[in-house]
């Protein structure tokens, strides 16, 4: 069977978890920074991303931004993520969401 998409080509999902960023750096490709827009990739669509990368034979994911670390269930999108196996039709169980995970948002230069 012929395959449209050679093995091994889409090895690794990058994600924006959220585009806005403590800091303020002048080469930022993002074009993030404390005053970015706010949006943020939530759970159920992260986990409906990253199902589809397993099913497709993704073997990484990566998170990006801005500040990942910014983002209140960071380590909850991290965790549901951290088990997944290419070729995995199955997602896991949503992991307990705590009221705050993350550090809190600090002040970058200039804001
Ligand atoms: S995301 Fe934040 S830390 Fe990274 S380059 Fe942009 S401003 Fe700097």
């Amino acid at each position: 069977m012929a395959t449209a998409i050679p093995p091994g080509l889409l090895d690794r999902l990058w994600l924006y978890t959220n585009l806005h960023c403590n800091l303020r750096c002048r080469y930022c490709l993002a074009e993030s920074g404390p005053r970015a827009m706010r949006a943020r990739l939530e759970w159920p669509a992260f986990q409906a991303l990253v199902d589809q990368a397993a099913s497709l034979g993704f073997r990484q994911v990566a998170l990006t931004g801005g500040e990942p670390f910014l983002h209140p269930h960071i380590l909850e999108l991290l965790r549901s993520s951290a088990g997944r196996r290419a070729g995995d039709t199955a997602p896991p169980a949503r992991p307990a969401q705590p009221a705050e995970s993350g550090p809190r948002e600090s002040r970058g230069r200039g804001s």
